[in-house]
């Protein structure tokens, strides 16, 4: 055992055999206080759990290989998924990387808020190239959460922070989940309720052949459309990286899922929409959202996973969602969950 002391105020305890600080997380409201905390952590190169519009957070300094490294090490992801990286400004953003007039439009529009730009990198970019995976491209975003925000302008630098669950298993919307996933892994969580969107941010490249789609998210492809005035294409083959979370498993849960259930069988737990399924048979049964409205049931989809899957079912009925608007990014995050799994735990982020 190895003891170390190297991230401001945190319950620290040993390091364990990956290297990796072992800790027990305290929740803290996310007032003035804990985001000064919070903040010395951060700037002493160690992560926290921090609140965003989407989902939790697990921030690092996004200009520190080594902040990063531990990002990569404490969630299980594979280092050739890149980051984002997280600003309070669009000014801080444009240091970094070169927003063409498509990305300006859209960080007009949409930022402070869930939708992540990739774009260029700035020559003198301090954006951690580990961040990158390598690549001279960055994933750029202004979160729409004050507290991120605030956060963000108190460590004084930009945060990398994919969603703070293990790698390929069910994103975060509530402090709680974060201290069940990774509360042996980090010392400080802030709290500020359970995330507004629910779904992790719309991701569009705007690179040199124009804007394209790369994940539907919190903002629909519609608003996007609109704020461009015309359709957006999706990602070219090979122009996202090979990013296991395109497809392969992600956001699962241990249950099987089967979508697109009309009825449940015998033994399954609901995961319903507008109340489509029913109240069939004794099992548990959620609804995302009893009045089919897509805003809500995007807001309580991985919470309302989470809780089904601590029943321990062997299967998971998912009801019909539409595929607008928010549907899309809800459908994208069902097909991953109920993608083959490998042998060996999830692949994404
Ligand atoms: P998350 O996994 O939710 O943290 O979101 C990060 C997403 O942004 C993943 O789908 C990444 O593959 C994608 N991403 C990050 N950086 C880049 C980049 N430079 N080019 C393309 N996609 C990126
Ligand atoms: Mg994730």
């Amino acid at each position: 055992m190895h003891f170390r002391l190297d991230a401001g105020k945190q319950d620290f305890h040993r390091t364990d055999m990956d290297g990796v600080a072992t800790f027990r997380a305290r929740i803290a409201r996310a007032d003035e206080t804990a985001i000064t905390e919070a903040a010395a952590i951060l700037r002493a190169g160690g992560l926290v759990g921090m609140p965003t519009e989407t989902v939790y957070g697990l921030a690092g300094l996004a200009t520190s290989d080594a902040a990063v490294a531990k990002i990569y090490a404490v969630k299980g992801r594979p280092t050739f998924n890149p980051l984002i990286a997280h600003f309070d400004s669009l000014a801080a953003a444009a240091r970094e990387a070169r927003l063409d007039a498509t990305a300006e439009r859209l960080a007009d529009a949409f930022w402070p808020g869930p939708l992540t730009l990739v774009a260029p990198v700035a020559g003198d970019c301090r954006i951690s190239l580990l961040a990158r995976a390598g690549l001279d491209t960055l994933a750029l975003r202004v979160p729409g959460s004050a507290t991120a925000r605030a956060l963000i302008a108190a460590a004084g630098a930009p945060l990398a922070a994919p969603s703070a669950n293990r790698s390929g298993a069910v994103s975060p919307t509530r402090a709680e989940h974060v201290a069940a996933d990774l509360g042996d892994r980090i010392g400080l969580i802030l709290d500020a309720g359970p995330c507004v969107w629910g779904v992790e941010s719309t991701v569009v490249a705007c690179l040199a052949e124009g804007p394209r789609l790369l994940r539907p998210g919190a903002i629909s492809r519609e608003r996007i459309e609109a704020a461009l005035g015309g359709p957006i294409a999706e990602a070219a083959p090979g122009q996202t990286p090979a990013a296991p979370g395109a497809l392969a498993s992600h956001y699962a849960p241990n249950a099987l899922l089967r979508l697109n259930a009309a009825q449940a069988p015998q033994g399954a737990v609901v995961l319903d929409f507008g109340g489509r399924i029913g109240a069939s048979g004794r099992g548990l049964r959620l609804d995302l959202s009893p009045a089919g409205d897509l805003s809500e049931a995007a807001a309580n989809l991985f919470a309302h996973l989470r809780a089904l899957d601590a029943a321990r079912p062997a299967l998971i009925v998912v009801a019909p969602i539409p595929d607008r608007g928010l549907g899309a990014a809800i459908n994208d995050r069902l097909r991953r969950a109920a993608a083959p799994r490998p042998a060996q735990g999830g692949a994404g982020a």
